[in-house]
């Protein structure tokens, strides 16, 4: 859970139940008062956010809005109504497929994001086993299972509740790479799926993937590859030399792969791919509704309207990119990436965890309470996500963060020397808050109070 989701207790609204305008306002006051309240928001484009927001350029951005507007009206959800969008579909995915070691049989769909891209996958598979049982109710297709890595993204877990797939999750090893004996362990005739990432969210380390791969085609069993984050960098990173281990369409055995264009792709928001080996895999996906009276229905992703902007934006910066322009975009998150490794590493009692793969990183701290300097951060206008699993404060670098090292990292080092000074801040604010929510003694019960915790602060935050 993002740092953006505490205090705990927040203070119940006072003002007024919105209503609808009696008549309705000046659009240019309108689009004022949206400027107006945007103003409290996370300043992402100083670079003082670490997740939600990929700016590659406001050059980059203009143009991905010029491009998204031409498709503003546009829906994809009926492919012979606008074959421009088809036909940005299918590049789209066909470039991705190639970025990411597929051969021609590769083939996919766009979707809304990650979590689209992942519930497709979850549905997919629970189908494929669903129609090799032929419609017998016997596992694995009456109680199917996946098995994955507990740093797997929660989008895993939001589509098998939803899907009715009950999900195994294994520990990760030292290193937060997925425990190749407890995957073993969990196989039995129910398992349907194996899933590794590349990288996980928390700290960014990629999943031994050729080893999954390889358990997975022992057993006949499907692997997806989650690489909503690295999927549009990884390759470049490669390219640029990085010891990147193998994590596509390469390892035999991989049969699916998730990449998110909105994040490192620096698309506009709302796009991601879904890709399967062969169509075959991806009839699974699709489905059709043909006695319904308004006509023979077929949908090949969760959404029914589907928005042209995301779509066409998606296309438009991989081709104003390029791979000269994911290159030097690599290569300055690269840069930037090893920059605010080594500075945090040079502040005693501050550690990384694990040995991260790309941009995305976590580290704690051995001394003072790292919530408290999570708190002294956001006390000068930082915005930090913080972790637990264990308490960490995690970040992801972006173009936009290159000409912040030195700020982020003084102040750093002073919040460091601050909560060292005052150990007692641990007992204070949000660090008291998460803090006690993330050190109840683990079990079922706990689990339980603090999801009902999460629940109850987002019903009380939609009031
Ligand atoms: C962001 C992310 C997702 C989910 O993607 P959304 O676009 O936020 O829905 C899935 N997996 C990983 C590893 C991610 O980082």
């Amino acid at each position: 859970m993002s740092e953006s989701e505490l205090p705990p207790n927040p203070t119940p609204s006072t003002s007024q139940r919105a209503q609808l305008p009696e008549s309705g306002l000046d659009r240019r006051e309108v689009i004022r008062q949206m400027i107006e309240r945007r103003e409290k928001d996370a300043s992402w484009h100083s670079g003082r956010t670490f997740s939600l927001v990929y700016h590659a350029s406001d050059e980059h951005t203009q143009f991905l809005k010029e491009a998204f507007c031409l498709f503003f009206s546009e829906n994809a959800l009926n492919p012979s109504a606008f074959a421009s969008l088809k036909q940005f579909e299918n590049e789209v995915v066909s470039i991705a497929a190639g970025l990411l070691g597929g051969d021609a049989e590769t083939t996919g769909t766009m979707t809304s994001g990650g979590t689209e891209s992942i519930f497709l996958c979850v549905k997919t598979y629970r189908d494929r086993a669903r129609s090799m049982a032929g419609g017998a109710r016997t596992a694995p297709a009456a109680e199917p299972e996946i098995i994955l890595p507990v740093t797997a993204h929660p989008a895993f877990d939001k589509a098998a509740h939803s899907l009715g797939v009950k999900l195994v999750h294994v520990p990760v090893d030292a290193n937060f790479r997925a425990d190749l004996e407890a995957v073993r362990a969990a196989i039995n005739p129910r398992t349907i799926l194996i899933v590794g990432s590349a990288p996980a969210y928390p700290q960014g380390v990629i999943d031994p993937i050729a080893e999954l791969a390889a358990i997975a085609a022992e057993k006949g069993l499907g692997m997806h590859v989650d690489a909503c984050l690295g999927g549009f960098l990884l390759p470049f990173l490669r390219e640029l030399g990085q010891p990147i281990p193998p994590f596509d369409f390469k390892v035999p055995g991989v049969t699916s792969m998730s990449a998110d264009l909105h994040k490192y792709g620096f698309a506009a928001k709302g796009a991601s791919t879904v890709l399967y080996r062969s169509a075959e895999l991806r009839k699974h996906q699709f489905y059709a509704r043909s006695t319904w009276p308004g006509g023979l229905w077929g949908s090949t992703t969760l959404a029914g309207t589907r928005p042209g902007g995301p779509i066409a934006a998606a296309w438009a910066a991989l081709m104003a990119l390029g791979r000269d322009g994911y290159l030097r975009l690599a290569r300055t998150i690269l840069a930037t990436t090893q920059a605010f490794q080594s500075g945090i590493q040079a502040i005693p009692g501050l550690r990384l965890l694990g040995q991260p793969d790309m941009s995305v990183f976590a580290f704690t701290s051995d001394g003072p309470d790292i919530f408290a300097i999570a708190d002294a951060m956001e006390g000068r206008g930082w915005h930090v996500d913080r972790q637990h699993l264990p308490h960490s404060i995690h970040l992801m670098i972006t173009p936009a963060h290159a000409t912040i090292v030195e700020p982020y990292l003084n102040d750093l080092r002073e919040c460091v020397a601050h909560v060292s000074a005052h150990p007692e801040l641990a007992a204070e604010g949000n660090a008291a808050a998460y803090g006690m929510l993330t050190r109840l003694p683990p079990g079922e019960a706990t689990e339980e109070f603090v999801d009902g915790f999460i629940l109850q602060h987002m019903d009380q935050l939609y009031r």
